[in-house]
C-alpha cells in the first residue's frame, strides 16, 4: 500500500537526543569503548569538556578538551556556563552546557567522559535525560598492569591515578547500567544495546504521539 501524505516512518519520529555517561577509573577501557561507539553510531557527539590541567602528548586542543586556565575556568561557573563541573586531582574539568542543550533539543545523543561527581551533578540536574554508564575493569591486578603501561604518566601520576581508582570504583552502585569490561568487542556491544534501548525510551519520542494520530487516523 502506498505512504498516505500524512504517514511517517518509524525512524523520522522527532527524539530528544540523551546523555550518554561512560564512568570508570581510569585505564578500565573507557575511552577506547567511546571511540568504538562513535565510529559506529550516527547521531551521537562526543562532549568535549574544559579543563585546566596541561594538554598531554598527542592530544588536540579543542578536540581532547577546550584547554583553559584557572580564571577563565572560574569565569565560566561563575557565568553558570557548565553544566557540571569537578575537581579530578588538582584540576578542574566541566561541560559546556550550550552544545549539549544545542545537540538534545535537536534530536542528537551526547557521549560524556566524566567522574562520578559530574554524573552526580547531571542526575540531579537533568535525570530524564540521562543514561549512566559504569564501566569495571576485569580485576584489580588487571587495572594495575594498564595504569602501569601508560607511557605518557609519571610513576608519581599513576600512584594518584590507583588511589583515585578505588574512590571511582566506590560509586559504581549509582549507575543505571554496570559492564566489566572482559572483552573490548562484548563491552562496546554492550553500550550498543544499551544506547539503542534508552533511544527507544517512549518520554524520549516526543513525536510519538502525532505518529500514533497518523496510524489511527489511516484506520
Ligand atoms: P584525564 O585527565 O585523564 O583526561 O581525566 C581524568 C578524569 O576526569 C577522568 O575520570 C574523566 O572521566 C574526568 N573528566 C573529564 N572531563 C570531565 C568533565 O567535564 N567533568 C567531570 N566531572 N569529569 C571529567
Amino acid at each position: 500500500m502506498a505512504p498516505s501524505p500524512s504517514s511517517q516512518p518509524l525512524q523520522d519520529i522527532t527524539r530528544r537526543g540523551l546523555m550518554l555517561v561512560l564512568s570508570s577509573p581510569s585505564g578500565a577501557g573507557k575511552t577506547t569503548i567511546s571511540r568504538r561507539l562513535l565510529d559506529r553510531e550516527l547521531g551521537i557527539t562526543m562532549s568535549v569538556s574544559v579543563t585546566t590541567r596541561p594538554m598531554r602528548p598527542g592530544e588536540v586542543n579543542d578536540v581532547d578538551y577546550h584547554f583553559i586556565d584557572m580564571p577563565e575556568f572560574d569565569r565560566m561557573v561563575e557565568a553558570g556556563e557548565l553544566l557540571e563541573h569537578a575537581r579530578v586531582f588538582s584540576n578542574c574539568y566541566g561541560t559546556p552546557r550550550a552544545a549539549v542543550e544545542k545537540a538534545l533539543s535537536g534530536g542528537r545523543d551526547v557521549l560524556f567522559d566524566i567522574d562520578w561527581q559530574g554524573t552526580q551533578q547531571l542526575a540531579q540536574n537533568a535525570r530524564d535525560d540521562l543514561v549512566s554508564v559504569f564501566v569495571l575493569p576485569p580485576s584489580g591486578e588487571e587495572l594495575e598492569r594498564r595504569l602501569h603501561s601508560r607511557a605518557q604518566d609519571s610513576a608519581e601520576v599513576i600512584a594518584q591515578r590507583m588511589a583515585k581508582a578505588s574512590d571511582e570504583i566506590s560509586h559504581w552502585a549509582e549507575y543505571d547500567y554496570v559492564i566489566v569490561n572482559r572483552d573490548l568487542e562484548e563491552s562496546v556491544s554492550a553500550v550498543q544495546a544499551i544506547l539503542r534501548a534508552e533511544r527507544l525510551r517512549r518520554r524520549r519520542q516526543v513525536g510519538l504521539p502525532q505518529f500514533v494520530r497518523s496510524v489511527q487516523e489511516a484506520l
